[in-house]
């Protein structure tokens, strides 16, 4: 089993980290490998997007080419999971912020995000998330965080602040709009090793 964080930009060790206790607590293993080029992601069997840039991190994954390896294992059912940035990378659509600058997106998902969604005021929190697939809440680390505005039916909803909703899944893919990997709390990364391990 291998797990590919897009290590071009953004918070990558939190991830690795996270995905090691994951791992050490379920007492599975698993090689984890982080990608800045291409030649890497056909050879993995999960994958993650950090938080960081969306728009640099989208610039960076076209320019190394790996955006068509990324659409080819989204295709094969590999498990992907995006958080903060991450998940704008995988929606298909954007706000007027994201279309005035070609940003650049994978469509992984059929979702539209505002990027910038939780405004100055809000730029970051932490709040108690009721998440669907989990019993209790889940404390959440929100930095500049962006908001599924639009989700088309194949879209399951897992969680929403005040109609805003931050946290999705369709088929192999997997959204945040927090970073569960700035937590202890290993819930949402066991989630997604389900998906690889179940
Ligand atoms: N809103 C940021 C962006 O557009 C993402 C912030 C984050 O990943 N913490 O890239």
């Amino acid at each position: 089993m291998r797990i590919g964080v897009i290590a071009i930009q953004g918070d990558v060790s939190e991830h690795v980290e996270s995905l090691e206790r994951a791992l050490a607590e379920r007492g599975a293993t698993a090689e984890i490998v982080t990608i800045k080029h291409k030649g890497i992601v056909p050879t993995c069997d999960g994958l993650v997007f950090p938080g960081g840039e969306s728009t640099t991190l989208g610039r960076l994954i076209l320019r190394e080419g790996i955006d068509v390896e990324i659409k080819d294992a989204k295709e094969k059912g590999i498990p992907i999971m995006g958080t903060c940035a991450g998940l704008i990378l995988t929606a298909k659509a954007g706000d007027s912020q994201v279309e005035k600058t070609h940003q650049h997106l994978l469509g992984l998902m059929d979702i539209k995000v505002n990027r910038n969604a939780f405004g100055r005021q809000f730029e970051s929190f932490e709040i108690g998330l009721d998440i669907s697939f989990l019993d209790s809440p889940y404390n959440a680390v929100f930095i500049r965080a962006p908001a599924i505005t639009e989700a088309g039916e194949g879209v399951k909803v897992l969680a929403s602040i005040d109609g805003k909703i931050v946290a999705a899944e369709q088929d192999n893919v997997l959204a945040f709009a927090f970073h569960p990997e700035l937590t202890d709390d290993m819930r949402v990364h066991q989630y997604f090793l389900d998906k690889l391990f179940n």
